[in-house]
Order: C-alpha cells, then sequence, then structure tokens
C-alpha cells in the first residue's frame, strides 16, 4: 500500500488515496480500497503507479509464457492413420483431443499446434470440425459450411509471424514455428536429458 497525496484538483477531492497493485489469480489487481469516482495524478505520482503496474505487467507475462503448451499436428490431434501420403488432411480427429485442449485453457493454459503442414489448412479442418454453423445451432438451415460457433469455448488463430510467444487465452494458436512453450505434446518425442548415450539407444528402439 502506497499514499498518493499530491493529487488534489479540486474540493471534492479528497486528495490522497491509498492505491494497492497485486497480483491475483493471474490478473493484476489495482485496489483504491474505497469507493472512488474518479483520480487524478500529477506526473511523477502518474509515473509512480506506471512503474508499479508495468512491473506487475511483466511479472504475469513471464508467468503466462511459462503456462504454453505446444502440441504436434499429425499423430496427436490428426489421426493420421496413413501417414503422410499426398499431402492432404484426409483423417478424423484423435478422440479427447478438444476436450483436453478445452480443458487445458480452462486451467490458464495458452495452447498451440505447431506443424510442418500450412496453418491455414489446418485452420480449415479445425474449423470443421471444432466449430458449429447456423444450420447446427438452430437447425434452420443456411450455409452448411459457415461455421460460426466455436464447440468447445475456443476460437483459432494462425500465429502471426511476428509473435515471440503465445499466450492468448481460449484461442488454438496454429504455427509453423516453434515458439517458447512449458511442454511440446509430440508422437515422435525423445525426451532429452542430459544423457546422449540414451537418446541413441532410444533412436535405435524406433527403427524397424
Ligand atoms: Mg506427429
Amino acid at each position: 500500500m502506497k499514499k498518493y497525496p499530491d493529487g488534489k484538483l479540486n474540493k471534492s477531492d479528497d486528495g490522497a488515496i491509498r492505491i494497492a497493485v497485486y497480483i491475483e489469480n493471474g490478473r493484476v489487481v489495482l485496489n483504491f480500497g474505497t469507493d472512488l469516482s474518479w483520480i487524478g495524478f500529477d506526473k511523477e505520482t502518474l509515473k509512480k503507479v506506471i512503474e508499479e503496474l508495468q512491473e506487475k505487467y511483466n511479472e504475469i507475462m513471464k508467468y503466462r509464457t511459462k503456462k504454453t503448451v505446444a502440441i504436434d499436428f499429425d499423430g496427436v490431434i490428426h489421426k493420421y492413420s496413413h501417414g503422410y501420403g499426398d499431402g492432404s488432411i484426409y483423417d478424423e480427429p484423435i478422440e479427447g483431443a478438444f476436450d483436453f485442449i478445452q480443458k487445458l485453457m480452462g486451467e490458464g493454459y495458452a495452447v498451440y499446434i505447431h506443424s510442418t503442414r500450412s496453418p491455414w489448412k489446418i485452420k480449415s479442418w479445425l474449423l470443421f470440425h471444432t466449430f458449429a454453423t447456423e444450420y447446427d445451432a438452430e437447425g434452420l438451415g443456411g450455409d452448411p459450411t459457415n461455421y460460426k460457433y466455436p464447440k468447445y469455448g475456443f476460437t483459432l488463430m494462425v500465429i502471426p509471424f511476428w509473435k515471440k510467444f503465445w499466450n492468448e487465452e481460449n484461442v488454438l494458436g496454429i504455427s509453423r514455428r516453434k515458439l517458447p512453450a512449458l511442454v511440446y505434446i509430440d508422437d515422435r518425442a525423445v525426451k532429452f536429458e542430459g544423457d546422449w548415450k540414451k537418446v541413441r539407444a532410444e533412436i535405435k528402439e524406433n527403427l524397424f
């Protein structure tokens, strides 16, 4: 708690207010401790408030980048029963994949899919499987390919090339690039734990 006594503008202004800046449940809280309709800041005080907010902003961004989960597409979300084939996305989703993503997002994780495939092609496939149309929602006809309503509580976005990390809530990102993440979920991964010999043995186990 800090006191800012120099903001007084006129008679209706008490001229002092206590402000607390803190983080609660992943949100930055600006607590005035009292009912407040307006507040005036001189430049020094404003600078201090901005600095405190900036500091808390940095803290939650750091915390949230640590809660990003990256998921591979083929063999993890897309069933991929016959391998790469002609390069089309031909198969059904793996059961439970979207429920899993929805649950993860509900717990505050940011989630993105990374794959060497075209992210736009993945997006259309995901639209088909995770969105409903007006037709589904109201049973009234209309364009059955006009996907409008997310069935799982998340929308979709191809991650722009300039993004250095992914931390959007309730948006499933799609990217060709491997962005920072807490974990990477991949059907072909070998976990590196500091021992190259172990990695080599694991690769050999996968040969047939
Ligand atoms: Mg895969």
